[in-house]
C-alpha cells in the first residue's frame, strides 16, 4: 500500500515538525485544516492563514474543510463547564477525526489518516490515539508527535518564520481560561 497519509491539521506551526517527521517515516503528506471549534472567526481565519503560509514553505498540498461552529457548539452542548482535556475536548478530538477520516475515505489512494494534535504537551496522546483507533483502527497512524522534540522543533519553526502563536487552545471555553 503506498505511503500517503491525510495529516488533520490544527495549526500550522503544531504541523511544521509533524510533516518533518511524517516525511522522514516514508510519507507523503497531504494536510487538511478542519477545525469548527475555533472562535471566533477572526481567529479561525488567522490561523488559517498561517497553515497556508507554512503549506507553502513546506511544499505541502493543503485541504480546507468547512467552518461550521455551531454544528461544534451543538455537538458540545452542556459541556461548557469541562477542564481543557476533560470530555468536552474528546467530543472535539472526535469530531474533527471522524472528518478527516471522511474526508480520507473519499479521497483516491488515501489509505492513512492521523493527527498533529499529539504534539503539543497539553494534549494526552493516549486519548487521541484510543479515539482515532475507535474511528478506523485500521487505517489510523498512531503517533506521539511530542516525542523526538516534535514540540520543541515546531516552536523553533514558528521563530524562524515569525509565526502569528495563538494564546488559547481554540473554543470560546478555553479562551475564557
Ligand atoms: S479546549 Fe481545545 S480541544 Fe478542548 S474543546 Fe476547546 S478547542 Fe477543543
Amino acid at each position: 500500500m503506498k505511503k500517503i497519509v491525510l495529516l488533520h491539521i490544527c495549526c500550522g506551526i503544531c504541523a511544521s515538525s509533524v510533516i518533518e517527521r511524517l516525511r522522514a517515516d516514508g510519507f507523503e503528506v497531504v494536510g487538511f485544516f478542519y477545525n469548527p471549534n475555533i472562535y471566533p472567526s477572526e481567529e479561525y481565519q488567522r490561523r488559517l492563514q498561517v497553515v497556508r503560509n507554512v503549506s507553502q514553505y513546506l511544499n505541502l498540498q493543503l485541504l480546507e474543510g468547512e467552518y461550521d461552529h455551531n454544528r461544534w457548539l451543538l455537538l458540545t452542548n452542556g459541556m461548557d463547564r469541562e477542564p481543557e482535556g476533560g470530555i468536552r475536548c474528546e467530543v472535539c478530538f472526535q469530531m474533527r477525526l471522524k472528518e478527516t477520516w471522511k474526508t480520507a475515505c473519499e479521497l483516491p489512494h488515501m489509505p492513512y489518516f492521523t493527527t498533529t494534535l499529539s504534539v503539543s504537551p497539553h494534549k494526552n496522546a493516549l486519548v487521541i490515539n484510543r479515539i482515532g483507533r475507535e474511528i478506523d483502527d485500521k487505517s489510523f497512524l498512531v503517533y506521539d508527535f511530542k516525542k523526538q522534540d516534535g514540540f520543541k522543533k515546531a516552536m523553533e519553526f514558528s521563530r524562524q518564520h515569525s509565526l502569528y502563536r495563538q494564546g488559547y487552545c481554540g473554543c470560546e471555553y478555553s479562551k475564557q481560561v
